[in-house]
């Protein structure tokens, strides 16, 4: 059974692309292949650097039959040409930055941003000799005004973390044209029901699957999505040397649960505009940031560039250490924990000084930016899909 799931609607990609019934038994589920290495009939080519699309199953750091179901079903998704899937979001995120830069390049980046992400560009990748401008890239004029010679790269992650700023990727997109510089998404906060970079011009997708794309805080994985000339040289060097190769079982669980991310996303996003509601007319929250909302600054770019406002909700209160260390106490339905994605509501406090110390190491007035939005910390509130009631009693109770 061979199927253009291209054409089809989200949901049916979603359960079908990628996958097929197994020829052999007429499982309807995706086998799980939980095999290091293939007997071959053939020789093979020892070297990555002779590995094809086409090339039989060798050696699962190279290629294995589950991962590759996973693989498909994401390029479908994104309405990419190719994908290759990493251990995490972090091996997918380190493969990019290392395959696709060198010595004397130039990397513009979001100032705010996943910390891990933003931790790797400032510190490992100039001990590489890649120069690094982190910059708000909410604002089209900061990234134009970063732009060198050297520029080869532009990474933005909309919605970031945890201002939940967003960047127009298709403007991004024309600016790293005309540099000739590759546009890189991450677009982990947003996933492909919200979101499609690729169509808006960008150039890879990356996706953390251990958040909404799995969606049940029990696998870890990451994706990157693209054309097949940047996803080819990733796989040969990034997956097979790096080795940061998913589990089959991990790739066959988050495949499980992507038959229900566009239903899931319909909730999360339900839910996330009551709970955000609720949080703006109490009289503790001094400030609730949401895509969804009207009074979010960006409400208009997130209606035109996002078909999903997404779960995540970042919010201020008055005395935050208190406030969490009674959510530790208290709280019982959302988990005080970090990750984001699942279906359980997870919230975390964000500390400030933490992050820019650690993480974003912003001065100046972009410093008091941040510290306008995020205060002494921010609340990083993933909405799961419970009953929003239920969440809203939660947070009433911890709020006072
Ligand atoms: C979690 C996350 C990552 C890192 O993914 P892991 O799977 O935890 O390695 C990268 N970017 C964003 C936006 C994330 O939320």
């Amino acid at each position: 059974m061979t199927s253009d799931h291209r054409k089809r609607g989200i949901q049916t990609q979603a359960i079908h692309a990628g996958e097929r019934p197994d020829p052999t038994t007429g499982a309807s589920a995706p086998n799980l292949v939980m095999s290091s290495t293939f007997v071959v009939d053939e020789e093979v080519s020892f070297s990555a650097n002779n590995l094809s699309e086409d090339s039989p199953f060798v050696y699962t750091r190279w290629a294995n039959p589950t991962t590759k179901q996973l693989e498909q079903k994401l390029a479908v998704l994104e309405q990419a040409e190719a994908c290759v899937a990493f251990a995490s979001g972090m091996a997918a995120t380190a493969s990019v930055l290392l395959s696709h830069l060198s010595s004397g390049d130039h990397l513009i980046i979001s100032n705010t941003n996943y910390p891990g992400t933003a931790e790797f560009a400032r510190d490992t990748l100039s001990r590489f000799g890649i120069s690094v401008t982190p910059v708000d890239t909410a604002e089209l004029d900061n990234i134009s005004n970063a732009v060198q010679d050297n520029t080869r790269m532009i990474w933005i992650e909309s919605p970031s973390n945890p201002l939940l700023r967003i960047s127009d990727i298709e403007a991004a997109a024309t600016i790293a044209n005309q540099q000739g510089a590759l546009l890189v998404v991450d677009s982990t906060f947003a996933t492909p029901i919200a979101t499609r970079p690729l169509q808006l011009g960008a150039d890879l997708v990356m996706h953390s699957l251990t958040k909404y794309i799995g969606g049940h805080g029990d696998a870890m994985g990451g994706s990157v999505c693209g054309r097949q000339s940047l996803i080819g040289p990733l796989r040969g060097e990034a997956l097979v040397h790096y080795g940061g190769v998913i589990s089959p079982f991990n790739a066959w669980l988050i495949l499980r649960g992507i038959a229900t991310l566009p239903i899931r996303m319909r909730c999360h996003e339900e839910n996330a505009l009551k709970v955000a509601a609720f949080l703006e007319t109490h009289p503790d929250v001094e400030k609730v940031i949401y895509p969804g909302l009207a009074s979010h600054p960006q409400h208009r770019l997130a209606t035109r560039q996002m078909d999903n406002f997404s779960g995540m909700i970042s919010f201020r209160t008055a005395n935050p250490k208190q406030v969490a260390e009674r959510m530790m106490q208290k709280l019982e339905v959302i988990h005080y924990a970090v990750s984001l994605g699942h279906h359980r509501s997870l919230v975390y406090l964000m500390q400030t000084a933490d992050l820019i110390e650690s993480s974003y190491r912003l001065d100046g007035e972009e410093l008091e930016r941040y510290r306008d939005s995020a205060g002494e910390g921010i609340f990083r509130l993933s909405v799961g899909l419970e009953d929003a009631g239920d969440l809203i009693t939660d947070l009433e109770q911890v709020l006072q």
